[in-house]
């Protein structure tokens, strides 16, 4: 029919993993179609996920650090704040970004096909528009369709004061008590934001820590700090029911030890994890397997069982993280266009922008604990560091883990504030295979918070050994 197209790559999902796939292509010569249902490209990440969520966390970082400032004798008065001029300003970056993206496309001849795509056959797809339906057909695709927040089955979703991260990022209102669902890093993000701008934040987790992936010990620093603000940090605890009604959302909880108790909240903000898009394609149309959660299995080359369908980011598996989707978006489109590459990153960094943030790499102690793998460590308390004292921030720790066979890095867990930059030094490392030596000999600029990466290769070292 009219509007009907032929991609020699089709890419279905805008989001960091399909974009970074199509350009890709493109660069190396292909015709691609991209296939976006949502008015605006960039995926989760761009439009109400990593972009949003970071402008607003910088946002309540200078609210925070003004508040104190008050202990070192510099004192502001309360911040007014204006929901409708800093949804703007988020709006704004988000929209720099998302426009961004459509001048790219165009530049590299990247045709978007706008609508709801769906398998019809091994090489055709249909796309649903605001204009009709259209097929795009192809020669290979790239499927890019990314998750959604999971929904829980005895919670009033339908209730305007029931909100999950999306909602959150809307900023509709500053409630004056919140529960935040889930102490993962999405959820503990949100709590940051919802704190700095005046809610009361109830934080609850199922599991024994907050942050479950990252190490207990380096994840105290934060617990630490946001005990102090927040009104109540509930772990080892589940929500058992939510009760809507004109006074609030009644929130039932059960502890470990089976005991309930319940709590009223202006709103509940439900980050429980994400789910796989792969059940909405009609994959099994193109042959390609999808699994019960929905996830789409793929070879190191990003290949499903289907040897001319390819996947990435979100709907592949974890960990759901923009920077995989995008190496894994790269390595499929050069294997579409005939290179021989694989996925062969040896980590996946994991940041949690909180304040503090936690970042880690490669191996976490409590895994190589559960896996009997050897190692030995290095560890810098941030209160020795001139730069973190100067901040007014010292609570952080560098860790480093090490082989002990011949002391190269395998691990790295950080917290304090900026961890999310520092990591990528250890990344490096490990990347590189650097040891010990390489790290503590790497002159640092002093005074910097990434001198705690030396300082802690160092510490392993025993080349510093009291602490200033
Ligand atoms: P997505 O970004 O989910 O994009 C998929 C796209 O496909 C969407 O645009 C969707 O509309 C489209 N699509 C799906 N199905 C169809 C279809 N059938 N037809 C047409 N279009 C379709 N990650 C980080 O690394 N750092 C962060 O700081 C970070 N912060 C986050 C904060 C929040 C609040 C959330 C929710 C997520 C955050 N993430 C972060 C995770 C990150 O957003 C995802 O890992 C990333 O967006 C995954 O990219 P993707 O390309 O796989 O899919």
């Amino acid at each position: 029919g009219p509007g009907d197209v032929h991609a020699e790559v089709v890419v279905l999902g805008s989001g960091p993993g399909g974009y970074s796939a199509a350009f890709r292509a493109a660069d190396l010569g292909k015709k691609v179609v991209m296939i976006e249902r949502n008015p605006t490209l960039g995926g989760v990440c761009l439009n109400v996920g990593c972009i949003p969520s970071k402008a607003l966390l910088h946002v309540a970082k200078v609210i925070t650090e003004a508040e104190e400032m008050g202990a070192h004798g510099i004192r502001f008065s309360k911040p007014e704040i204006d929901l409708d001029e800093l949804r703007g300003f988020k709006d704004g970056v988000v929209g720099q970004l998302t426009g961004g993206l459509d001048g790219l496309s165009k530049g590299r001849k990247v045709q978007i096909v706008r609508g709801y795509g769906k398998f019809t056959g091994p090489n055709m797809i249909e796309v649903q528009g605001e204009d009709g339906v259209k097929t795009v057909s192809f020669d290979q695709c790239i499927i890019a369709a990314g998750s959604e927040p999971v929904a829980l089955p005895f919670i009033p979703h339908d209730d305007p004061r029931v909100i999950d991260s999306t909602g959150a990022l809307e900023l509709a209102d500053i409630p004056e008590r919140m529960l935040v669902l889930g102490g993962g890093i999405i959820g503990l993000e949100m709590a940051c934001v919802y704190d700095a701008l005046g809610s009361k934040i109830t934080v609850v987790e199922l599991m024994d820590q907050i942050i479950p992936g990252a190490d207990k010990d380096i994840v105290k620093p934060l617990m630490t700090r946001i005990k102090g603000r927040y009104e109540n940090i509930f772990l080892k605890t589940k929500v058992t029911a939510v009760e809507a009604s004109d006074a609030g959302l009644k929130v039932t909880f059960e502890d470990d030890k089976g005991e309930s108790f319940s709590d009223t909240f202006d709103k509940v903000l439900v980050a429980v994890g994400r789910k796989p898009n792969g059940k909405l394609i009609d994959a099994e149309k193109a042959g390609v397997a999808v699994d019960d959660r929905g996830f789409i299995g793929v070879d190191s080359q990003q290949r499903t069982g289907v040897s001319h369908i390819f996947a990435i980011g979100d709907v592949v598996g974890q960990p759901m993280l923009a920077h995989k989707a995008v190496h894994e978006g790269k390595v499929a489109a050069e294997v579409c266009a005939g290179e021989k590459r694989h996925f062969d990153a040896k980590l996946i960094p994991s940041v949690a922008y909180t304040d503090p943030e936690v970042a880690w790499c490669g191996l976490t102690e409590t895994e190589a604990k559960a896996k009997g793998v050897k190692y030995e460590k290095g560890v810098f308390p941030w209160a020795a560091s001139g730069k973190s004292l100067s901040n007014g921030r010292s609570e952080g720790v560098t860790k480093l883990l090490f082989d002990p066979e011949d002391d190269r890095v395998i691990g790295a867990c950080i917290v304090g504030t900026n961890a999310g930059d520092l990591i990528s030094e250890a990344a490096l490392a490990i990347e590189m295979g650097a040891d010990a030596v390489d790290l503590g000999h790497t002159i640092h600029p002093h005074p910097t918070l990434s001198e705690t990466v030396n300082f802690a290769a160092e510490m392993f070292e025993g080349t510093i050994t009291d602490l200033m």
